[in-house]
């Protein structure tokens, strides 16, 4: 039979080393947070809830095809906007249905991410949890009720590099302006020779 190894020390110190951790921790303060009756302070930027500006979209479908749960439902149908002065009417997609299934959304944030246009974003608002898992089915109007809760944007660096729009303008601005094109007199057709037609070669030369 092996005798098992004991550390070599006093006896009773792991005692006491286990007390003095036991007194260090009830002197600390608590940092557990007592949610729902204190908030928990969240960065501005948190994964809460995704809104939807309805204006923004133009039914791509981009967000639908990319998200890996494929839980964005969308339905439109086409329409016909009359565009003055042009020969035919435009035709333009109108949004019927743009829902987010929350109970199997991941979070991933790739639709925010495609949407090439704009009309998704983060809110941090994460208090919407249902008695009803149906009810995390989000619809359209309830997606444009978040758009009150998403952060404004970030201030511009100062030390970022400008847009490259900004650059391009900046170009432009800074290429000299070419000079305007002198007006050219139109050419002088010769006076037709009496009885002839005024075309080359008809003149006194031809008849010689
Ligand atoms: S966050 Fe990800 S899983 Fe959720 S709807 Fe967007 S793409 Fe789909
Ligand atoms: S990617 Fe953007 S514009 Fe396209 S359907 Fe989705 S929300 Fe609309």
């Amino acid at each position: 039979m092996s005798e098992r190894s004991e550390p070599a020390g006093v006896p009773g110190s792991g005692l006491v080393k286990g007390l003095a951790v036991t007194l260090k921790t009830m002197t600390k303060r608590s940092t557990t947070q007592q949610y729902p009756d204190v908030a928990p302070e969240l960065p501005p930027r948190s994964r809460g809830v995704i809104a939807l500006l309805e204006e923004n979209c133009t039914v791509c479908m981009l967000c639908s095809r990319e998200c890996p749960d494929w839980c964005i439902y969308i339905d439109s149908h086409k329409e016909e906007v009359a565009v003055p002065g042009a020969a035919r009417p435009r035709q333009r997609n109108v949004l019927d249905r743009f829902d987010i299934d929350f109970s199997l959304c991941m979070y991933c944030g790739i639709c925010i991410e495609v949407c090439p246009f704009d009309a998704l974003y983060w809110s941090p608002e994460f208090e919407y949890a249902e008695y009803d898992i149906k009810d995390l089915l989000h619809d359209k109007e309830h997606l444009g009720e978040w758009m009150a809760t998403v952060p404004p944007p970030p201030a511009h660096d100062p030390n970022g590099e400008p847009a490259k729009e900004e650059t391009a303008a900046a170009r432009k601005a800074a290429i000299p302006a070419a000079p305007a094109a002198r007006p050219t007199a139109p050419p002088v057709r010769p006076e037709p020779a009496p009885g002839g037609t005024g075309e080359p070669g008809d003149g006194e030369g031809a008849s010689e």
